[in-house]
């Protein structure tokens, strides 16, 4: 994983993320068994173009490459934790099928200890060393370079 320095908002979420984010505050509201946000919302074509112009089309976490159709966004804290982040750009990554689905098997690691792409460049050294191709987390670090 990279640093990655994230775009400004895309205009598609800077018209709707408001009016998406209440609506589906209200629905979960009404019916406590609706978890999951409308992914034709979140993962709207511009955001994803947007993600994936960030990354070079490469997976957020493990830096492989996407091609388009298989484009995923992952919310960095999930939606049903915290519904109100579920259109919130700072918390949407591209990221492949294998990332987004699986994470790290039979692990559920809290965000907290997960080095987030777009935290400071700062965070990532301290946290990463990079030896030619080889990332690797540094001595000590208690993050988690990938998955959740
Ligand atoms: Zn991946």
């Amino acid at each position: 994983m990279r640093y990655i320095q994230r775009l400004p908002k895309p205009e598609v979420l800077e018209k709707n993320a408001a009016q998406w984010t209440a609506d589906f505050l209200a629905v979960r509201t009404a019916n406590p068994n609706k978890k999951r946000p409308d992914n034709s919302k979140y993962a709207h074509k511009e955001i994803k173009n947007y993600l994936a112009g960030m990354s070079s089309k490469k997976c957020f976490y493990c830096e492989r490459p996407i091609v388009e159709s298989e484009y995923e966004i992952d919310h960095f804290i999930e939606a049903v934790e915290r519904p109100d982040l579920a259109f919130d750009w700072e918390n949407l990554y591209l990221s492949c099928k294998n990332c987004n689905r699986e994470k790290i098997p039979n692990t559920k690691l809290p965000n907290i200890e997960t080095l987030n792409p777009c935290s400071n460049k700062h965070l990532h050294n301290e946290h990463l060393a990079f030896d030619d191709e080889q990332i690797r987390s540094r001595d000590g670090s208690q993050l988690f370079p990938f998955g959740r």
